[in-house]
This record gives C-alpha cells, sequence and structure tokens, in this order.
C-alpha cells in the first residue's frame, strides 16, 4: 500500500524574516489559507532516504507576526500581550489581507473589540489596522483615538511614515482642523477679551475686580489650553486632576476664593456674562460628529 507522505504527516515551517523558524501542520495552513494553499503546490525535496525535507517558506513577515498567525492557524489561545501588542495587531491585519485568511479576519475583527483598552494605547497602529481591514464600525473609534496624542512628535514619526497612507494622513489632519477650530471658536469667543479689558476691568462673580497679576495667571492658563488643545485635541487630558492642579489654573479671587477657570466644566467664573458661558456647552463633539456623519454615514 502506498503512503501519501505529502497529504498525511506533511508539516511546513514558516520562516520569519529575522529567520525564526514555526513548524506547523501543512494541512492546518493550506486550509487557512488560499495563497498559502498555492504556494505549497510545488514540488518537494526527498532525500537519499526517502525522507521528505520539511518544506521551508520564507516570508517578509517579522517573528511576532507570525507566532500569532501560528496559534491561530494550530487553535492555541492568543493573547494580546507582548512588547508592542498595537503593532503585532497591525502586522498580523495585513498578512491575513495578503494571504487571503478569512477566517483570521472575521477573529481579528472581534480581537479588535475585545483587546480595545490595550490596542489603543498605539492609536497610530490601531487606526491604520482598522482602515487596512475596512472595519467600519471601527472607524470613528479609531480615529477619535488619534486625537488624545500629538501626531507631530518625533515619537511617532516612524508610525506615521511607514503605517499610514498619504491619504489617512490627511484624513487625520483634517479630523484634528476641525476640532481645533472648535476650540479656537471657543477660547476666542470667551476669553480674548480677559486679557485686554475695553473699558472696564473684569470683575469676579463676587463683585471683586481681577488684579493684574491674576488677570495674567487666567490668560497663561487659557493659553496653555489653546496650545494643549491643538497638540492633542480631543482635549480628554482636560479632566485628569493633575492637568487641573497646575498652578496657572488655579487663578483664585482674593476676595471670595473661587478659582476663576473651572477646568471641570469647563467655565470661565467672570461676571460678564460672554466669560461665564460655560464652555462645556460649546465642548462637545458636535463639530466632528458632524464630519463622522458625513464621511461614514454616521454612528
Ligand atoms: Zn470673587
Amino acid at each position: 500500500m502506498s503512503f501519501d507522505i505529502t497529504e498525511d504527516c506533511d508539516f511546513v515551517v514558516l520562516v520569519a524574516k529575522d529567520e525564526t523558524q514555526f513548524p506547523l501542520p501543512s494541512l492546518a495552513l493550506r486550509q487557512a489559507s488560499p495563497v498559502f494553499s498555492d504556494m505549497m503546490q510545488m514540488p518537494r525535496v526527498i532525500d537519499d532516504d526517502q525522507n521528505m525535507a520539511p518544506e521551508l517558506v520564507k516570508l517578509e513577515e517579522d517573528a511576532s507576526t507570525l507566532s500569532f498567525i501560528v496559534k491561530f492557524v494550530t487553535g492555541c489561545s492568543i493573547a494580546c500581550s507582548g512588547a508592542d501588542p498595537t503593532l503585532q495587531f497591525h502586522n498580523v491585519v495585513v498578512a491575513a489581507d495578503k494571504y487571503g485568511m478569512d477566517g483570521l479576519q472575521n477573529f481579528l475583527r472581534v480581537y479588535c473589540r475585545a483587546h480595545w483598552n490595550i490596542l489603543a494605547s498605539d492609536p497610530i497602529a490601531l487606526f491604520a489596522a482598522v482602515r487596512k481591514a475596512d472595519w467600519r464600525e471601527y472607524f470613528w473609534r479609531a480615529t477619535r483615538e488619534t486625537l488624545k496624542i500629538d501626531l507631530c512628535l518625533p515619537q511617532h514619526a516612524v508610525a506615521m511614515e511607514e503605517l499610514l497612507t498619504s491619504d489617512l494622513k490627511l484624513e487625520l489632519s483634517i479630523i484634528r482642523g476641525i476640532r481645533k477650530d472648535v476650540f479656537l471658536d471657543i477660547l476666542n469667543s470667551n476669553v480674548v477679551h480677559l486679557s485686554f479689558p475695553a473699558d472696564s476691568r473684569p470683575t469676579c462673580t463676587c463683585g471683586c475686580p481681577i488684579v493684574f497679576r491674576t488677570l495674567n495667571l487666567v490668560s497663561e492658563a487659557l493659553a496653555r489650553l489653546l496650545k494643549d488643545l491643538d497638540a492633542r485635541p480631543l482635549g480628554d487630558f482636560v479632566w485628569s486632576q493633575d492637568y487641573q492642579l497646575q498652578d496657572s489654573f488655579l487663578a483664585q479671587c482674593d476676595a471670595c476664593e473661587t478659582n476663576y477657570i473651572d477646568l471641570s466644566t469647563f467655565a470661565v467664573k467672570v461676571c460678564e456674562p460672554s466669560y461665564a458661558e460655560r464652555l462645556a456647552d460649546l465642548y462637545p463633539l458636535r463639530s466632528l460628529e458632524h464630519y463622522d456623519k458625513k464621511i461614514y454615514g454616521g454612528f
């Protein structure tokens, strides 16, 4: 009886670009990917003792990416951990597309939702992965994560260049611009007069005039806020206690000791109606939601 070695006990070894080897049953890999299946139709080498040399498949992917793929194909559990889980996730998304691995793509979609908080620690790679996979239900959420970081920082330069197409970079730039415009509108319409009072000195809600030094502190705080919102236009950092406790945000009225700037409600507490307007009312995502509906059909 003949024994079909190619069908019955075939192992294949995937070789990462750093030469790390991942042996796995050929059948599992062929079932997971038509591209790998085609690759493995090639004639095999048999040595003098009639042993099949294990097939080596050299790939461009790194060891971290192949490790994820091999675990998936062989049914092992996959933890979202390691040195750079989001970059790994991104690279697996790219590979799943390249090798036509539909099952893996479905798994990644669920994995993305389950591990969102971990994956969002690298917003650029997460955004790139979501767009690459074309998971529309995550488009807005992933875009929003990118608004939390300053994309101009040097540590993001490599990811921006390597992971994002020029179209995606432009898209992020537009959405950041819209978000910043919202804040500029808020600050310009509510705050500029504080530094240059026209005819009367601004007063606290208690009636006490604001002294020059305090006025300066308030202006400084607002300038800092503007700069920070420009870099990280989601503005979520405003709610952190550390941010609110910075000296310049603690300018107080000498008479009634209330803080002039209340970042927890995003309000400037002085008596003129335009200053006293609660910035929180203007703060929501309305401009971005509008953009979101226009681009993605809304959520
Ligand atoms: Zn007062």
